[in-house]
């Protein structure tokens, strides 16, 4: 695994003309010395720059930055997996990278986030958490314009046929099809769609080496959220890094090849657990060029 830093590196145009002469020769002075004078253009006043943690380049940004933190931050650290990294992974984190397909119709345009008459879910009245599904999603399926996955605004995975078909027939386990339906008048080559409804559930993550962030909790409902721990220092600057996710090696007796967390991720109106694939899923779906997916590994610890 790689960490490679972002940062964003630039003069500001509110200044007065002469400091911001200066800085702007400052800015192309620091690009020299990382070897990234070729990046450097006088009409170009920001920079985002990719450093991996550790190297000479982003230890000299970071002592100039420290110098003059008016020239940039650093704003997350992410991490980057080989091939080699993600074959090796018995379970991974699946993340849809894409919202084509918007909410529920009726949540969306007729008060379903308040819980109305005309739902897709039950929710809870303080702090509007989905508590059950209570019909199929009725969405504008034009949207999902023929690709594979999609999440809608509110994180449910809706399916391609194709999808649907895939896992179906490969027979992969733990989850349910749910159909899903046009929001107005059947139209021509429109899609089948499906919700997929992920039904196993793992035991919590093993917590420590796990750790977390920002635990809200609702006591009307009783369901707790929170965030993967993110929030670091850099001396007295701030930047955001995902932590790793870990479970007990005894979940693998328990897991199947689509998995939700224990845990509830994000703010508690639009909370939802993790998605946790098998290997054998994420090779399908490699093997498939489906788009629109990445995973990070999950760890096993003893
Ligand atoms: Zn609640």
């Amino acid at each position: 695994m790689k960490r490679i830093a972002l940062v964003t590196l630039g003069w500001s145009l509110a200044k007065p003309p002469e400091e911001l002469e200066k800085d702007k020769i400052h800015v192309a002075e620091i690009l020299r010395q990382i070897e990234m004078e070729d990046r450097f253009d006088p009409d170009k006043n920001y920079y985002n720059l990719d450093l991996e943690v550790g190297s000479k380049a982003l230890e000299i940004l970071m002592e100039e930055l420290r110098a003059t933190p008016d020239l940039g931050y650093v704003s997350r650290i992410d991490h980057r997996y080989t091939r080699q990294e993600l074959e090796a992974a018995e379970l991974l984190l699946w993340r849809l990278t894409n919202q084509a397909i918007e909410d529920d119709y009726y949540d969306l345009h007729v008060d379903g986030y308040q819980g109305g008459p005309n739902a897709s879910h039950k929710r809870c009245p303080t702090c509007r958490a989905e508590l059950e599904q209570i019909r199929d999603l009725v969405v504008n399926k034009a949207l999902m314009r023929g690709k594979d996955i999609s999440l809608t605004y509110s994180f449910e995975i809706i399916l391609s046929e194709r999808m649907a078909r895939l896992f179906q027939e490969q027979g992969l386990t733990g989850f349910d099809l749910r159909p899903v339906h046009h929001y107005k008048k059947p139209y021509k080559g429109e899609p089948t769609l499906y919700q997929l409804v992920v039904t196993n559930v793992l035991p919590p993550m093993a917590s420590p080496p796990t750790e977390f962030e920002r635990i809200l909790h609702c006591d009307v409902c009783g369901i707790t959220s929170q965030y993967l721990k993110h929030t670091h220092w850099w001396g007295k600057l701030q930047y955001r890094e995902e932590t790793d996710m870990y479970y007990s090696r005894y979940v693998l007796e328990r897991v199947k090849d689509f998995n939700h967390s224990a845990e509830y991720f994000g703010e508690l109106a639009v909370s939802n657990p993790y998605v946790i694939i098998s290997q054998r899923v994420y090779r399908l779906l490699r093997e498939h060029k489906v788009k629109n997916w990445k995973a990070v590994p999950a760890y096993l610890v003893d």
